[in-house]
């Protein structure tokens, strides 16, 4: 599901597109570098701040170019650790980009890390039963220029906040593909973006500083160990067998654990680093000790991190997060075995905490105006 906006967006476009786009007008190769040091160096707002193009070439951009695809509607900065920027579409689509300021692979809190997450559709298809971002399936995929604008908003926003002391993107310590949506559903517009926010004449963001969250697309995941840029892989595995996952993850029937294992693993051995098992624990569901022998022996086997994430209730949604006791006693049998274990249970300290959330809010609220 593609949207067709009037005029492609800025921030999708990379140093090839964009100086072949100027070429045909006749402009000459170092152009192109010149617009994209305006839009991600220096950050300007709009195409009359580019004061060494002339005004001809400024009004030709503005028309063939759509300056920034993604607009602010709503910075909810929460007393926590985590800021929530609702953003509207052009085809008045709302998605979400929420920075949290607390470590997310690390252990123990430190306030100065930040990470950056971001939504790669709007809704998702894949139907997990306890996610927010699925309820009402997918509406469609976002543009390379959508997701890279999501970090644009975030890096102004970041600008509003501390105003003398320019943010650059790279004092965030990560960015984590695990908002809205399926990432590896929606495979090239991602990979674009990501290589613009890594590109030195883009957002300069390390590969190694990007993660991305799949609930586990086999054939994507071993076209991803085959990308040249070393992004980092997080599998939503949330059942260590085939029966629980079943239950809660529709994808686990076309790609059942003796596939999807194997495919990590093939991604692990070829980029020699550490990749993340995150298990959500959902009461009676996933949660015996059972569940967290299995985990730890997937675990060893793909010498993976594991990342626990106490369920976040939707409302609407019958799940519940298990009690402490049960947690700590999951996340026992994990360290027991020296497996590098995270367990968060501190108020929006996760990413996943109600991510997608803000936008239901915002859509049920439109409806209730609209009737
Ligand atoms: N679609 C991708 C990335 C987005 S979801 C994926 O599934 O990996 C990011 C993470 O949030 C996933 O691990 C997902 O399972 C988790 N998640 C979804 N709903 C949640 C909830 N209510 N509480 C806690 N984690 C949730
Ligand atoms: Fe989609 Fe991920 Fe939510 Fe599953 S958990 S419905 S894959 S966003």
């Amino acid at each position: 599901m593609k949207f067709s906006p009037e005029k492609p967006a800025l921030t999708g476009e990379t140093l090839d597109s964009l100086t072949a786009r100027l070429q045909e007008q006749g402009e000459p190769v170092f152009r192109a570098r010149q617009i994209l040091e305006w839009v991600y160096k220096k950050r300007v707002t709009s195409w009359d701040d580019m004061t060494n193009l002339s005004k001809p070439l400024r009004t030709w951009l503005a028309e063939t170019f759509d300056f920034m695809p993604a607009t602010l509607v709503l910075n909810k900065h929460s007393e926590d650790v985590t800021d929530k920027l609702l953003l509207e579409l052009r085809d008045q689509s709302l998605i979400e980009t929420v920075i949290i300021r607390a470590p997310q692979d690390g252990v123990g809190i430190d306030h100065s890390r930040k990470t950056i997450c971001i939504s790669t559709q709007v809704g998702c298809a894949m139907g997990c039963v306890f996610c927010a971002s699925g309820l009402a399936g997918l509406k469609r995929d976002l543009s390379a220029g959508e997701i890279v604008a999501q970090l644009l908003q975030v890096c102004r926003s970041e600008d509003a906040r501390t105003p003398r002391a320019r943010m650059e993107l790279a004092s965030f310590d990560n960015i984590v593909v695990m908002g809205m949506g399926e990432p590896l559903a929606n495979y090239d517009a991602l990979i674009r973006a990501l290589t613009i926010l890594n590109a030195e004449w883009g957002l300069g963001f390390g590969a190694r500083r990007i993660t991305i969250s799949t609930s586990g697309l086999v054939p994507k995941i071993l076209k991803l160990a085959e990308e040249p840029l070393g992004f980092r892989l997080a599998i939503s595995l949330h059942g260590a067998t085939d029966e629980v996952r079943e239950q809660i993850m529709p994808i686990n029937k076309a790609f059942p654990l003796a596939k999807l294992l194997p495919a990590v693993k093939t991604f692990s051995e070829k980029h020699g680093r550490m990749i993340t098992l995150e298990f959500i624990l959902i009461e009676d569901v996933n949660d015996s000790l059972e569940q967290a022998k299995l985990l730890r022996n997937i675990a060893l086997d793909l010498h993976a991190h594991v990342n626990l994430i106490p369920y976040n209730t939707v409302e609407g949604l019958p799940w519940k997060r298990p009690s402490n006791t049960r947690q700590e006693r999951f996340a026992d049998v994990l360290r027991a075995a020296r497996i590098s274990v995270t367990l968060r249970r501190e108020k929006g300290h996760d990413i996943n905490a109600a991510c997608g959330q803000l936008r239901l809010k915002t859509e049920k609220d439109r409806e209730l105006a609209a009737v």
